[in-house]
């Protein structure tokens, strides 16, 4: 076959990027991996690009972040897998969009930092986003097989993370070695953080909202600490329909790789050989407040879900640090969105500076409660 998809995978030292290159490991004849990218894991890089014989890698630690941008702007490919940790990978998926590629995106906070000037880029240059995020990934099938207007909710499911039935007492004492023992998950240490203060899922609340063009009242969580339910969707008729697959993220990577097409599967399927048990109960809102900010920052327009998001990333990498204490997070994120972030931001330049502003002022509310 001669039709090879071409993929360029960032962050491919990571937990996405290994996923990623995993696929393109099982299916030569489909996929060639044309460029890949991390940050200063240069071994691992290289052996990377030795591997899969691909043409280019970009090394951001090194060389800057313009060399993955120039990477991919330079590269004849068809579609960029955006596993990049953190706000860092929202220029990556501009340069990926307007030099003509689809998006697999597994880096949510392009969404969440910029979801109305990605999609318009997308929708301008013809070019596809194609959701990586295991929720994202099931709703987008979901409404596919539904058709979008037959759908009146979103319902995206949580795993709870690993202090799922902690006290609010025990909570405040919670260590980063706490949160980062996912119960169902393997993934990189912010995430883990989040998904153990449900800022993982609010962040996906803002995601959903952007990606799929809802409000917030129509996104809603439902804790399923098995992880086998990605997400629902609920059609006008009040059905609700899930998708449904072991946690690997091989199947949403695979996904967004081979769509529109559906590839015959190598992985783990969900087989009824052995008791099955799904759990499903509501969050606890007052006892993980990140969730209940997100859905706040969702419904207002502007620049609410850039400091949402940059004041997290400042809050959890204070708290890895043990400067700041797990309740401390949701502190920081609320001082941060006190200020006012009224205004639209119109361009990437703009977003930018919100940004470095959030971090700003979460920097500060934090060096304030340590005071
Ligand atoms: P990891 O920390 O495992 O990997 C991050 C990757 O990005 C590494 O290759 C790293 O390179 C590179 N990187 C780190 N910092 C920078 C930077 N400043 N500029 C460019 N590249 C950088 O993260 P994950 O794979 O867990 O997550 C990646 C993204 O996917 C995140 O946005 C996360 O929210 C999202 N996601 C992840 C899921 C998962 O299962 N892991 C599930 C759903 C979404 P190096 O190794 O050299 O440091
Ligand atoms: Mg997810």
């Amino acid at each position: 076959m001669n039709s090879r998809k071409k993929i360029i995978v960032l962050g491919a030292t990571g937990s996405i990027g290994t996923s990623a290159l995993d696929i393109a490991r099982h299916y030569p004849e489909r996929f060639e991996v044309v460029a890949v990218s991390a940050h200063r894991n240069e071994a691992q890089l290289r052996a990377i690009s030795d591997e899969f014989g691909s043409r280019r890698f970009a090394l951001s630690g090194r060389d800057g972040a313009q060399a993955i941008d120039a990477m991919i702007r330079e590269c004849e490919a068809d579609i960029v897998v955006n596993g990049i940790a953190g706000a860092s990978g929202l220029s990556p998926s501009i340069a990926a969009l307007e030099s003509g590629k689809d998006l697999a995106l597994a880096n949510k906070e392009t969404i969440v930092m910029a979801g109305s000037l990605i999609r318009k880029l997308a929708e301008k240059r013809g070019r596809k986003i194609l959701p990586v995020d295991s929720e994202h990934s099931a709703v987008f099938s979901l409404i596919e097989s539904q058709g979008k207007e037959n759908v009146a909710e979103i319902v995206l499911t949580a795993s709870g993370g690993p202090f799922r039935t902690w006290s609010n007492e025990r909570l405040r004492e919670a260590k980063p070695e706490d949160a980062l023992k996912h119960p169902t998950w393997n993934m990189g240490a912010k995430i883990t953080i989040d998904s153990a203060s449900l800022a993982n899922k609010g962040l996906e609340v803002i995601e959903a909202c952007r990606l799929f063009d809802v409000p917030p009242e129509r996104v809603k969580v439902v804790v399923h600490p098995q992880s086998l339910v990605h997400s629902f969707v609920r059609t006008v008729d009040g059905v609700l329909y899930a998708q449904i697959s072991p946690p690997d993220m091989r199947h949403p990577i695979l996904s967004a790789l081979s769509w529109p097409e559906r590839v015959p599967n190598y992985l783990e399927e969900l087989a009824f050989d052995r008791i099955c048990t799904m759990h499903f109960e509501p969050p606890r809102y007052s006892d993980f407040p990140l969730l209940g900010l997100a859905y706040r920052a969702a419904g207002l327009s502007g620049k609410y879900t850039i400091a949402y998001n940059a004041a997290n990333e400042v809050a959890v990498a204070a708290f890895l640090d043990r400067r700041l204490s797990f309740p401390g997070i949701a502190a920081t994120v609320a001082d941060t969105l006190d200020g006012d972030w009224s205004g639209e931001p119109q361009s990437h330049e703009e977003i930018i500076l919100a940004d470095a502003m959030a971090r700003e002022k979460a920097e500060a509310a934090i060096k304030g409660h340590n005071e």
